[in-house]
């Protein structure tokens, strides 16, 4: 007999549950799945949304993965702690940028102080030579493209399974997590709900971004992927269908910058934002440019450049 996750999706019966969006707060952790919390990080902001969704992933039985602890402020630290139970098994980034990575040490520190369990290693990517100090990041341990993340019981019984794919662009170390058994992906920066991703040169590359979209969209067909839970805003159903709206948007975007440079050869970035993206207000335009920047880099490298 094949043994079944009883909690696995089946097409019958989608989790509806995923798909609330009550008022963000950041007291408490909403569980969006019996084994899958959200815990939002008190700093919303422009950059940020309602804050840093920090989640965790796992049971009392198995303990906790907590993927993207958020920035370094200690009541969410705490909290994150609180609501494993104590008991924290891994911690993932999904990149190093400011929001998300530096609560990963003292959330490590915090478990070592409190005891139980072995301290549990920061795991990830490492910050590539392009990052920005602010970003600059070692985990205990570089994950691998395709590796399996697991938690198990205490007999040894395998009851969650995290895969971990390699998704440069947004950031040269950015990687996603997929829970495949409930038909999730964890997308951190790389597919954001209520704004937009900034791919931001040199750390972020639009081709290398794009080429990621186009990993997620796979892996989403070959394990049956449904939602997309960002590490801002709120869980997105109809996962394939959000990316595809995505590389849509990207590549329209970067189709009115080729005409913005064919109007301005000898223009700046100043002159191509005004044209390239008159449809947003001009307030956005200092962040705009540096995804402009990432198309100009992209449709100079293309064979055929922006003629
Ligand atoms: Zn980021």
């Amino acid at each position: 007999m094949v043994s079944r996750n009883p909690s696995a999706p089946t097409p019958q019966q989608p989790h509806a549950g995923l798909l609330a969006a009550p008022p963000w707060q950041h007291a408490q952790a909403v569980a969006l799945l019996p084994q899958v919390l959200r815990l939002t990080a008190p700093n919303p902001g422009l950059m940020t949304g309602p804050g840093t969704n920090s989640y965790l992933v796992g049971g009392a039985a198995t303990g906790w993965i907590v993927i993207d602890p958020g920035p370094d402020e200690a009541a969410h630290i705490e909290r994150l702690w609180q609501f494993a139970g104590g008991d924290i098994r891994l911690i993932v980034c999904t990149h190093s940028h400011p929001d998300h990575a530096p609560a990963a040490r003292p959330l490590q520190a915090l478990c070592a102080q409190r005891g139980g369990t072995a301290p549990p290693p920061v795991l990830g990517l490492p910050s590539a030579a392009t990052a920005k100090a602010s970003s600059h990041f070692e985990p205990d341990r570089a994950l691998a493209d395709g590796e399996r993340l697991t938690l198990q019981t205490a007999d040894g019984r395998v009851h969650h399974t995290l895969q971990v794919l390699h998704t440069p662009g947004h950031a040269a170390n950015h990687l996603c997590l997929l829970l495949p058994a409930e038909g999730l992906l964890f997308s951190g920066d790389h597919i954001l709900n209520g704004s937009t991703t900034i791919v931001n040169p040199p750390d972020g590359n639009m081709t290398a971004y794009l080429g990621a979209l186009d990993a997620l969209d796979a892996a989403c067909v070959t394990h049956a992927l449904r939602y997309i839970l960002p590490a801002h805003g709120h869980v997105m159903d109809e996962a394939r269908a959000v990316i595809a709206h995505l590389k849509a948007h990207r590549l329209a975007r970067e189709a009115k910058v080729r005409v913005a440079m064919q109007a301005r050869p000898q223009g700046t970035l100043d002159d191509w934002v005004a044209l390239a993206y008159d449809d947003v207000p001009e307030s956005v335009w200092p962040l705009a440019k540096r995804s402009l920047l990432a198309h100009v880099e992209r449709l100079q490298a293309l064979p055929g450049g922006t003629a």
